[in-house]
């Protein structure tokens, strides 16, 4: 199939960009790296009347440290955040979840901030920015809103950007000291979508995890932050505390059957994933299996 008719603008500023946006409305849509939106074209999934072309933004592209934060453009590309030493340094949960994201030639083209946007539930960085505690700054032409990752996505493929809204970039926390960070994905080849995922990432003190952030993805129509921490943190954990972390897990997911899988091998997958993230943050292979 090929796309309804468009119009196609090139924007040559974040303020030209939104400055068309704001003119246009429901009927525009951004275009990045276009590794999601043209499929979704071609497939008549969406049908704007105009395109507005971000990648000539120079702005919106890099990544850097300050202050203790790290920021990533929305306009950086995949292989980019995999090649980059202030990403494996600041935050290497990032590096390791990023090889997954689909094959070399998509992560040529595919960006950062494209893929928070396009929210999809399968996604891996929507769930390690939940883990990594990120803000997500957007920006229309009334001004900047900062918006916790926690907050961002609500839906399948839907997010709090507003149509007038331009996502410019994302603000990560540098990684401390004794940060520990996991990332597994389930998948039935790699680079294929995740069955399901888990990207978290903690504090480890001794023995002792705080801090920890259970991202999951591909378990429901949204990446779920897991509140069932609170079993596996403050105190040396045991078997019968992890049993209770992942019934607790059970409790709140919501996933959904799809080619890929039931509801009940999704729910199996993620209390797997819980005992081998919390077996491998406190090197302790006795948990692994239960
Ligand atoms: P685009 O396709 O340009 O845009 C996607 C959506 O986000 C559009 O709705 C667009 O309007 C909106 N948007 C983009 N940028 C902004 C912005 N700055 N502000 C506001 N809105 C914006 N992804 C995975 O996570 N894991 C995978 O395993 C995976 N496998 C893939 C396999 C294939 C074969 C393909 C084709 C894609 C795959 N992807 C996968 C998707 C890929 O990672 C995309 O790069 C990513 O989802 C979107 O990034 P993009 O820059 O290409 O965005």
């Amino acid at each position: 199939m090929k796309a309804s008719a468009f119009s196609y603008a090139r924007a040559s500023s974040v303020v030209d960009a939104l400055e068309l946006l704001a003119r246009h409305g429901d009927q525009a849509k951004v275009l990045s790296g276009g590794q999601s939106l043209m499929p979704a074209l071609n497939l008549r999934l969406s049908a704007p009347e105009l395109l507005v072309d971000i990648g000539a933004i120079d702005e919106l592209r890099g990544i850097s440290v300050a202050s203790g934060v790290l920021r990533i453009g929305a306009l950086t590309r995949h292989v980019d955040v995999l090649k980059s030493a202030e990403i494996a340094k600041h935050a290497p949960l990032l590096t390791e979840a990023i090889a997954h994201v689909a094959h070399p030639a998509i992560r040529n083209r595919g960006t950062f901030g494209g893929s928070l946007a396009h929210a999809d539930p399968a996604s891996e960085l929507p769930a390690c920015v939940l883990a990594l505690d990120a803000v997500i700054l957007v920006r229309s032409k009334d001004g900047e809103r900062r918006i916790q990752a926690a907050d961002f996505f609500t839906g399948i493929y839907e997010t709090l950007l507003a149509s007038d809204e331009l996502l410019v970039a994302v603000e990560i926390p540098v990684a401390k000291p004794n940060a520990v960070h996991f990332f597994h994905e389930y998948a039935r080849r790699k680079g294929d979508y995740a069955i399901v995922g888990l990207a978290a990432s903690g504090i480890l003190s001794g023995d002792v995890l705080t801090d920890l952030r259970l991202g999951y993805f591909a378990v429901g129509d949204k990446p779920m932050l897991a509140t069932a921490t609170e079993h596996l943190t403050g105190r040396p954990v045991t078997a019968s505390m992890l049993a209770d972390a992942q019934a607790a897990l059970d409790a709140e997911l919501d996933p959904q059957e799809d080619q890929q899988a039931s509801v009940g091998m999704r729910r199996y997958l993620a209390r797997q994933l819980m005992a081998r993230c919390v077996s491998a943050l406190l090197e302790r292979p006795d948990l692994e299996t239960k």
